[in-house]
């Protein structure tokens, strides 16, 4: 059995009383590994990165990098580990005023490199994102594609052992993101963790990893597959020892212990027409989130028939009003 390289252990992260970012996440990533983080907006995903770099602490729960415990870390050492990491945030964040190649070459600077180093390495970044050609343009002068790619090659600067970018290919067009993908998938085969997270079903089902599903603060789903493939985890994820193993074997623990499991889902979807409930129940949709989720490809997937769809656009609506009505309270108390 492997060490996770990452793990978050029963991590909860309350903002405020009745704000729960997290709630209760264990999960592990191993060295080596490409995986997916994906789940609507609000789930978490961008608390759980916040709190992997340090930019937040953990209400409750720990997180080991390396055996580092993250929220225990002096801060005189957070640049250190912070270096160890590599993160794509979603607006990028490259310098307007400088040239790709001076962005790239300004991150090598400030971790102290030689000339000699700075220029080498500069040049293999580029090579690498295939932007040789575009190094001299300013942030604004590159593609959506390009930038992001650029913003890459900069987070790669410091060869860091996790790489983690959040919705890299969040408005780009088809092939833009392939290409994205592309270069994330041969930094992972060069030996870098890589961990994305994102909305975009093409690039998930396209590479067939492992994909992590977080929903209203929980890991709902951990499984190698599709976008849509959801195995909720086993009861012992609560545990970290059932995470750290992944990969076919534990993909096979998980459908047979899935099997022995009755499906639990949300109450809610009782009121449901009883042909439509079961064809979600057997893709493993089991909450009004996940079906708020689906597109029209997905429900043509599933066989919801015209009627049948008629009704759930019908039930979502009613919901969703409900929801605004009882947040509307929520609010107003
Ligand atoms: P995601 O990245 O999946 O969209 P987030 O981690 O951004 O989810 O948000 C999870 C929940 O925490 C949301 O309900 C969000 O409104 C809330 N949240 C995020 N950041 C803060 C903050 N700084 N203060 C209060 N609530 C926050």
């Amino acid at each position: 059995m492997e060490t996770a390289m990452l793990l978050f252990d029963k991590v909860t992260k309350r903002y405020t009383d009745n704000i729960v970012a997290l709630n209760d996440v264990t999960f592990g990533i191993n060295k080596g590994e490409f995986s997916f983080l994906v789940g609507p907006s609000g789930a978490g995903k961008t608390t759980l990165m916040r709190l992997l770099i340090r930019e937040e602490l953990p209400t409750s729960g720990n997180i080991v990098f390396d055996k580092i415990e993250v929220p225990k870390l002096p801060n005189k050492l957070l640049p250190k580990y912070r270096q160890r990491l590599g993160i794509v945030f979603q607006d990028l964040r490259l310098l307007e005023s400088k040239t790709l190649e001076e962005n790239i070459k300004f991150s090598l600077e400030i971790l102290g490199k030689d000339d000699k180093e700075i220029k080498e390495t500069t040049e293999y970044l580029l090579e690498l994102v295939k932007l040789q050609d575009r190094r001299n343009l300013f942030p604004v002068q590159l593609s959506g594609g390009e930038q992001q790619r650029g913003a890459i090659a900069r987070a790669l600067a410091n060869n860091p052992e996790l790489l983690v970018a959040d919705e890299p290919t969040g408005n780009l067009d088809p092939d833009s993101s392939f290409q994205v993908l592309d270069i994330l998938n041969s930094i992972n085969r060069g030996g870098t963790t890589v961990l994305v997270i994102t909305h975009d079903r093409e690039i998930v089902n396209k590479l067939k990893t492992r994909v992590i599903r977080m929903d209203e603060g929980k890991i709902i789903s951990d499984t190698k597959g599709e976008y849509d493939t959801i195995v909720r985890p086993a009861k012992e994820t609560s545990k970290i020892d059932s995470h750290i193993k992944i990969g076919d074997e534990a993909d096979t623990d998980f459908e047979q212990k899935k099997e022995e499991e009755e499906v639990e889902y949300d109450s809610e979807m009782d009121k449901l027409d009883k042909r439509t409930l079961q064809k979600f129940l057997d893709a493993k949709i089991t909450s009004i989130n996940l079906i708020l989720n689906l597109t029209e490809d997905d429900l043509l997937n599933l066989k919801i028939v015209k009627k049948e769809k008629k009704e759930l656009e019908k039930f979502l609506k009613e919901y969703l009003n409900n929801k605004c009505k009882k947040d509307d309270k929520k609010q107003n108390s």
